[in-house]
């Protein structure tokens, strides 16, 4: 068997021709959605990350702030850059780019944003709703993106078995709550660090997911045949054949193609779709302010 592609590049393409629509409407009212982002510091990574969500605000004609802070920021200025943009009338969303600078409380700054601009959806009140089950939060983009592959893809969940590897704030927490969701109806189990036997607990999976970052963690042998498997793991390994020396690879090992029924490739899996989703939050933040 080799496994289906799940290309989040396309599904990425069509959300964002979805929302070309929406912004289309919001225009005759006279918004143009706004993302402001901050990046304190120098990590290339971060700016790389930054970039692409610059460029995908300017594909689809939302407006994009970027705030540039020396990595010697103090928690007080970063704090002071949120409340102005807090307060900014035509400012629909707020991101401020993580890893923060050594010394800096990421989690007093994501508090500090406004839940309605907290387009990233890592505010309390965000991930408090989203335990609640209730509507009118943000969804965090990369467990939302994972959704939709998962939702677009025709993937039953109902009565399924899902494991979600890792148990991060940002990705395998928030995921394994919505897998687990009414009407999204699955039975999640969640591994981590300390879990025994993650092989065989991975391979009952009818949807497996791998938020670890640890390259190829997951081998053909911990996989259902047939099972949906969702790579979000991004990372970076030396190779000589390449001009940059380097290249990315995600947590499941090549061999899982020959198993899996379906399965995103990494790089153009996840990724598109977690910018995919900051997009459509900007823009439910510019419906609800308009
Ligand atoms: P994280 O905060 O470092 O969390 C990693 C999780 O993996 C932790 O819960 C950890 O368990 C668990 N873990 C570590 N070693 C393990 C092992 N041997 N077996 C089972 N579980 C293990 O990472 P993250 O921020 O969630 O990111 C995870 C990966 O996804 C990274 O490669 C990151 O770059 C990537 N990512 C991709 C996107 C995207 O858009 N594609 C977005 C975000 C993140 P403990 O809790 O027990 O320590």
């Amino acid at each position: 068997m080799t496994a289906i592609v799940l290309d989040g590049k396309t599904m990425a393409q069509e959300i964002e021709n979805e929302l070309l629509e929406r912004i289309g409407i919001l225009a005759t009212l006279g918004t143009v959605p706004c993302l402001a982002v901050v990046i304190a510091g120098n990590d290339p990574a971060s700016h790389v990350y930054v970039r692409n969500k610059e460029a995908a605000c300017s594909r689809l004609g939302v407006m994009s702030i970027r705030i540039d802070l020396p990595e010697s920021v103090s928690q007080k200025e970063l704090m002071d850059v949120v409340s102005e943009l807090n307060n900014d009338e035509k400012i629909h969303g707020i991101l401020v780019q993580s890893p923060l600078p050594k010394g800096l409380d990421e989690f007093e700054v994501t508090e500090s944003i406004s839940p309605e601009k907290d387009v990233d959806g890592f505010h309390p009140s965000n991930l408090g709703r989203l335990v609640m089950g209730l509507d009118g939060g943000f969804l965090p983009c990369t467990p939302a993106g994972i959704m939709e592959i998962i939702e677009r893809s025709g993937t039953v969940t109902s009565g399924k078995s899902s494991v979600v590897l890792g148990r991060s704030r940002i990705v395998g927490m928030p995921l394994s709550l919505m897998l687990a969701m009414k009407g999204v109806d699955s039975t999640v189990t969640v591994v981590h660090s300390k879990s025994v036997e993650p092989r065989e607990i991975c391979k009952a999976a009818d949807i497996l997911v791998s938020a670890v970052g640890v390259p190829g963690i997951v081998k053909a042998d911990w996989i259902k045949e047939g099972a949906t498997v969702i790579d979000v793991g991004i990372n970076r390994v030396l190779d000589n054949s390449k001009k940059s020396g380097s290249r990315i690879i995600g947590d499941v090992d090549e061999g899982a193609w020959g198993v899996a029924g379906r399965m995103t490739p990494v790089p153009g899996g996840v990724g598109p779709m977690t910018i995919a989703m900051l997009m459509k939050n900007t823009v439910i933040s510019a419906e609800r302010k308009s």
